[in-house]
């Protein structure tokens, strides 16, 4: 009785819920959308929305600021240029590494100007449906000219900007299409209207940029943001030490003298790394040991917990005393550190920072590097006739710095100067016969048994040195460059007499193998 009065009820009731139940999907179905459409997601932001950047914020990309303070200028006094009848600059591409302060520089042109800031990504044009960062762009450019002088910024501007694909993409690639056209319509479009507003894109790698971009009246200036030199990276540092209390013994000059290549991020990443490890370990200002773990934890990884066998230790030990010594010897940029603390993914490690920053390097610095590169496996064999599998790593980049050296530097043989020119093969676009890549397999694989030759009988003339080297590192797990310096010192250094392989006994031996 009751089960057929509860059914009669549902029955009754059915067409109601129905529509009611339709409704809500509906409702649902369309709030989807509407977020994907993007509704929700903010287009681009304005820079009075957050702090600004100022032109002194940006420290050690002078070459760049140069190239920037024209158009700086340009966006601040329009007239003084147009009377002179000077073409207005209309798109800047920054490129250059990440982290370099591309979107910094881009922030610090607008407050240099006075002028506002829109700041979009390139990404945020590429949307699931067709037309959507096409409408998006116009939109950006529409509300910056109608804030007068704007500057206009476009982040990853290779997410648009990419080359446009031959053949029919499929709905993302003409989706971009249609954005990065978008883009040169409103670049072009400057032309008859040429208000005050200035685009600046941003890129990590302008060879993937589609030309169409590039062309006169588009981003016709591009300006490379290259990581900072010594001195720029002891100006980035100081300028992001302020407010952080630093110990005595933590001096900045020997910091910047001790990281060529880092970018500006990764300084001041470093350093805010360093203040974190002070403030745990309860200090009140930071010290250079700090700043060296915050270093290392970036560089290396950070100190692992494993446990290693006694023996394993002492492998470790000899491994990385023969990547040290053989560096001191071969009058290389003397070794920094020794460790044999695990950190990351490495057993033990020698770090070393160069004396300068040096953009050229001659061949024997680089069959010098690999000799030091397998000075560690060198150091095995020599002391325990045994190889171990440690050694992966290093034996991966020998192999990339000598292949490189056969086939792009034309290092394969020794420049001899009545002898046949070195061959270089350039490996883009360009189909290498059979034959020739294994001359170059075999040109590098002779270069680098060369090199091992050397770091071997290296490590037996001073085994001395090698094995006081390695009882210091078990005892003190870290050595610093002054405990190096002091280890070496104690002990008389053997050179050898010859230095690298001429180029005509690596002539023979290639042949011999070959044969
Ligand atoms: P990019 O856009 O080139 O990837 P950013 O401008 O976003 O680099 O830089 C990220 C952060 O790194 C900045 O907020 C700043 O703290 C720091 N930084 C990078 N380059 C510099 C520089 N040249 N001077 C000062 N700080 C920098
Ligand atoms: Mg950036
Ligand atoms: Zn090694």
């Amino acid at each position: 009785m009751l089960a057929t009065e509860i059914q009669e009820f549902a029955f009754a009731w059915y067409p109601v819920f129905g529509v009611v139940f339709m409704a809500l999907l509906l409702f649902i179905f369309v709030k989807l959308l509407g977020s994907t459409i993007g509704k929700t997601k903010p287009e681009y932001v304005k820079a009075s929305d957050t702090a600004p950047v100022l032109w002194e914020d940006v420290q050690g990309v002078d070459a760049a600021k140069d190239e920037l303070m024209d158009v700086a200028a340009w966006l601040r006094e329009p007239e003084r240029f147009a009377a002179l009848g000077a073409r207005p600059p209309r798109g800047v591409l920054l490129y250059g590494p990440p982290g370099t302060g591309k979107t910094m520089l881009a922030r610090a042109v607008a407050a240099q100007a006075g002028v506002d800031f829109f700041a979009a990504s390139g990404s945020s044009f590429v949307e699931m449906f067709v037309g959507r960062g096409a409408a998006r762009i116009r939109r950006l450019f529409k509300e910056a000219r109608k804030s007068g002088r704007a500057v206009i910024f476009i982040d990853e501007i290779d997410a648009v900007g990419g080359h446009r694909s031959g053949g029919g993409g499929d709905g993302g690639t003409s989706e971009r299409e249609q954005a990065l056209n978008q883009l040169l319509v409103e670049l072009d479009g400057f032309e008859k209207d040429p208000g005050t507003v200035i685009v600046i894109a941003a890129s990590n790698n302008v060879d993937k940029l589609d030309e169409a971009l590039l062309r006169p009246g588009r981003f016709d200036r591009q300006v490379l943001v290259a990581p900072p030199d010594r001195d720029g990276r002891e100006a980035i540092l100081r300028s992001h030490a302020k407010g952080k209390p630093l110990a005595a013994d933590l001096d900045l000059t020997d910091v910047a003298r001790k990281t060529t290549g880092m970018t500006g991020a990764q300084l001041a990443n470093a350093l805010n790394e360093a203040a974190i490890i002070a403030g745990r370990a309860g200090r009140f200002s930071m010290a250079r040991a700090d700043l060296d773990e915050a270093l290392l934890r970036q560089a290396v990884g950070s100190q692992q917990a494993r446990r290693l066998s006694t023996k394993e230790r002492l492998i470790v030990a000899y491994h990385e005393a023969g990547h040290a010594l053989s560096r001191k010897l071969l009058g290389l940029d003397p070794p920094e550190i020794l460790s044999i603390v695990p950190r990351g993914p490495a057993l033990g490690f020698v770090g070393h920072s160069p004396r300068e920053d040096s953009y050229l390097k001659s061949r024997d610095e680089l069959l010098d590097e690999v000799a030091t590169l397998l000075a560690g496996r060198a150091a095995e064999e020599e002391v325990f006739g045994e190889s171990y599998s440690g050694a992966a790593d290093d034996l991966a980049r020998v192999h990339m710095v000598c292949r490189q050296m056969a086939a792009e530097f034309g290092m394969g043989v020794a420049l001899d100067h009545d002898g046949p020119p070195p061959i270089a093969l350039p490996t883009k676009d360009y189909a290498v016969s059979d034959a020739t890549r294994r001359d170059v397999d075999l040109a590098s694989m002779t270069l680098a048994r060369g090199a091992y030759r050397r770091a071997r009988a290296l490590l037996s003339a001073n085994r001395e040195c090698l094995d006081d080297l390695a009882a210091h590192a078990l005892e003190h797990e870290t050595l610093t460059r002054e405990e190096l310096d002091e280890i070496f010192a104690a002990h008389e250094m053997h050179g050898l007499a010859e230095t690298h392989g001429s180029g005509a006994a690596l002539v023979a031996m290639a042949r011999e193998r070959r044969e």
